[in-house]
């Protein structure tokens, strides 16, 4: 068996406002990974600040925490091979613009300052970001459909 990789997924104020909820969780469950982990927050301002630390210094920052901050985010924790890059093409560029069709962003969004859904950028910041976000830790299960998906 794979050693488990596991990613940070999060559905923005905008994907929860807007319903896209379901439609990013979909993409995940039928692709093959497996959600271990999942809540509804209000982080609040402090806890974004941590979560975009290393964009502190952007001109996009302070527009960034108060989009993060204007309403609930559903935040996720996905698990399954590569699912760290994976996940990431999934979302599609951070602009979408430059987002494949068929990617979440490509599929259904404008503007970079409205793109819906975050997802870790690399295996540590995956593990930093689950810390972070999941101090209670996450659900170990076996998935009935595992080796129908793995050879
Ligand atoms: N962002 C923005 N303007 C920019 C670049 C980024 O508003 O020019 C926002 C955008 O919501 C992005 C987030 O900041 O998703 C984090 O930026 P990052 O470069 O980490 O992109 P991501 O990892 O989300 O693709
Ligand atoms: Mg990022």
């Amino acid at each position: 068996m794979d050693p488990a990789e596991r990613t940070y997924i999060m559905v923005k104020p905008d994907g929860v406002q807007r319903g896209l909820v379901g439609e990013v969780i979909k993409r995940f469950e039928q692709k093959g990974y497996k959600l271990v982990a999942m809540k509804l927050a209000m982080p609040g301002e402090e806890m974004l600040k941590q979560h975009y630390a290393d964009l502190s210094e952007r001109s996009f920052f302070p527009g960034l925490i108060t989009y993060m901050n204007s309403g609930p985010v559903c935040c996720m924790v996905w698990e399954g091979r590569n699912v760290v890059l994976e996940g990431r093409k999934m979302l599609g560029a951070t602009k979408p613009a430059d987002s494949a069709m068929g990617t979440i962003r490509g599929d259904f969004c404008v503007d970079v300052g409205r793109n819906v859904c975050h997802g870790s950028d690399s295996v540590d910041s995956a593990n930093h970001e689950i810390g972070l976000w999941f101090p209670e830790g996450i659900i170990s299960w076996d998935k009935a459909d595992a080796s129908w998906v793995l050879e």
